[in-house]
């Protein structure tokens, strides 16, 4: 089994959840006492979020590179970003890794090609919804075409994540609020929606849905444990 380094913290909530998923993953593949060989760095999410808001991408960068460097020094085979946003600055992190970083997004397309969808609706923070990182990608390099929610939607999605989520905090007002967001997107012809920000689906699962939801923490935590048994 490879070893592999999670920077997580973005927030912890969702860090808890990808710990799950890839030891779940690992001990159904390998059976008996089988678990996953891991590190985890966590980070003080305050920080990180009040950069994000300031803008302040370079840095933030130089930061998520150097604990990528530490987690291959300790031994990781590959990285993985426990966050959406983060994968901002994903392309800049791995050009100084010799290990690779397993790409939210590109784990995300796989299976939205799997279940032959080609338009897809994105939530997650503005940063994620709004910048080019995540829908350019899954537009060039995958050929699927995204949807956003309108600009009042997008600014409740936004402080359902950082008021509520990232705090570990559930509200069904938020539940019901996301649910008619969803439905808003299916009627514009999107074909599945992708839990695009690793706390969301804290908050909606599919059964609250009537097209396919896409939960970015099971599918990229399952691709992290596929990429170590490989
Ligand atoms: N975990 C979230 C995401 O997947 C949001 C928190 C963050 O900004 O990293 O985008």
């Amino acid at each position: 089994m490879k070893t592999i380094g999670l920077i997580g913290g973005m927030s912890w909530e969702s860090s808890l959840e990808y710990y799950r998923i890839i030891n779940e993953h690992v001990k159904e593949k390998l059976g008996g006492l089988h678990s996953a060989e891991c590190i985890l760095y966590s980070v003080d999410f305050e920080k990180v979020e009040e950069l994000q808001h300031a803008g302040e991408w370079r840095q933030l960068a130089t930061l998520m590179t150097s604990i990528a460097l530490k987690l291959q020094d300790a031994g990781a085979e590959g990285i993985v970003i426990c966050s959406n946003t983060m994968h901002k600055v994903a392309e800049k992190i791995q050009e100084s890794l010799r290990i690779p970083l397993i790409h939210i997004v590109d784990a995300t397309a796989v299976e939205i090609r799997r279940r032959g969808l080609k338009k897809v609706a994105l939530l997650g923070t503005r940063f994620t919804m709004e910048d080019e990182f995540y829908k350019g990608r899954l537009k060039e390099k995958h050929g699927i075409d995204t949807i956003i929610p309108g600009e009042a939607d997008r600014g409740r999605i936004h402080r359902i994540i950082y008021g509520e989520l990232c705090k570990g905090v559930v509200k069904q007002s938020s539940k019901r609020e996301t649910v008619r967001i969803i439905r808003k997107l299916a009627a514009r012809g999107a074909e599945g929606v992708i839990l695009g920000c690793t706390e969301i689906p804290l908050l909606v699962k599919q059964e609250d849905a009537a097209i396919p939801l896409f939960d970015t923490t099971e599918i990229h935590a399952k691709a992290a444990a596929d990429f170590m048994l490989s």
